[in-house]
């Protein structure tokens, strides 16, 4: 599992993250967005400023995406949307949405755009506790409701799921709800401690290993879901087999820009947007209002004062991590908001996420 050659960051993202507006119109107690409540809204000029630079990135390369996130972008309305999205060229929308506003009208708009949607709920109705409305009151209905209206409408969609409670039966009893619900890929997201969510994610090794582990055995059972993280993990099994790990990780990392609704930048970790630090300022690294997003990009290094200390976090990982071929440093955020600080390495993320993993899916082939 070693890995060598020092980490970068690409001028040319494979997508970028849009924030149409601050809003949302639920309040999940795990949720990581400071100005949920508010309603500030991405302007047209903001739009068209970074279509400017993606458009080109679109035509060079057979598929660019742009999503749309961080807060609930259907709560935009559909004629904001559309407004938005109207200046990109060539790419492949996506919504990651918590499904309450969805109906026949909304599903008309993403067949019309081709826009690939993605779907957050946390398994069946009580594992669902964490997703309710601003009165504290669940959201399950609504959700289920929308994803009614996206089967009804032939909309093929991915679902997100949070999990706060790793625990014996629970990878199987999430993946045969998934198989029911018709997802065609499914993601897993163990609770991450950042932004306004302080709650410890420290589940214990072995809790978090056993759930991975289960988890591919419910799906090697019927494997009709691309599984994110398992389809990481045999990816990355696999090319070690071959002997070639070292050709997973891309050669740079991927700079992910989140352009936030007033135009600023946040690099490699949309959940940065929104917070201020003594040391870090608003961790932004400039706004396309004034700069293009390929000139903010080309400088990525060296754009704000968090991003060469989060890189020497990286090298650092790579210098002691022997998990590093798979991870490749993991994100910045987690650091951030378990450390204070950019240069650490290791996170109960990283645990979580990436060596019980993998350590799980070892497990399961009894490879370790
Ligand atoms: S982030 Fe964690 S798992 Fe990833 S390389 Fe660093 S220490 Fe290893």
């Amino acid at each position: 599992m070693s890995w060598s050659g020092m980490r970068g960051i690409s001028p040319i993202p494979s997508y970028v993250v849009l924030q149409p507006t601050t809003l949302c119109n639920l309040d999940c107690t795990y949720c990581y967005l400071p100005f949920r409540a508010r309603n500030d809204r991405m302007s047209p000029a903001v739009a068209e400023a970074v279509a400017a630079s993606v458009n080109p990135w679109a035509a060079a390369d057979e598929r660019f995406s742009v999503v749309w996130h961080a807060g609930e972008p259907l709560a935009a309305g559909r004629a904001a949307l559309a407004e938005l999205m109207a200046p990109f060229e060539g790419v492949e929308h996506h919504v990651q949405t918590n499904a309450t506003l969805i109906d026949d009208a909304w599903c008309e708009f993403f067949a019309e755009h081709r826009m690939r949607v993605s779907v957050s709920v946390d398994g069946p109705e009580p594992l669902n506790g964490e997703r309710v409305n601003r009165a504290g009151l669940p959201a399950y209905r609504h959700i289920l409701s929308g994803v009614e209206a996206l089967k009804r409408h032939g909309v093929p969609f991915s679902a997100l799921c949070v999990v706060s409670d790793p625990g014996p039966g629970l990878a199987t009893r999430l993946y045969d709800y998934f198989l029911d619900l018709g997802c065609d890929v499914l993601g897993i997201n163990i609770e991450e401690q950042e932004g306004v969510n302080a709650r410890t994610n420290d589940f214990g090794a072995d809790a978090v290993r056993s759930f991975w582990a289960e988890l591919v055995t419910a799906w090697r059972r019927d494997p009709r879901i691309h599984v994110r993280e398992i389809e990481w993990t045999l990816r990355y099994a696999g090319a070690v087999l071959a002997g070639g790990a070292d050709g997973i990780l891309p050669a740079a990392l991927d700079p992910i820009p989140t352009v936030a609704t007033d135009g600023r930048v946040f690099l490699l970790s949309p959940e940065l947007a929104g917070f201020t630090d003594a040391r870090y300022g608003d961790f932004s690294s400039g706004n396309v209002l004034d700069t293009p997003l390929a000139t903010i990009l080309a400088g990525a290094a060296t754009s704000a004062g968090w991003v060469p200390e989060y890189l020497r976090g990286v090298e650092a990982c790579r210098q002691r991590c022997p998990y590093f071929g798979f991870c490749g440093g993991a994100h910045a955020a987690n650091r951030y908001f378990e450390h204070g600080r950019f240069d650490t390495t290791e996170t109960n993320h990283c645990r979580n996420s990436k060596i019980r993993l993998l350590e799980g899916v070892l497990d399961h082939a009894g490879a370790r």
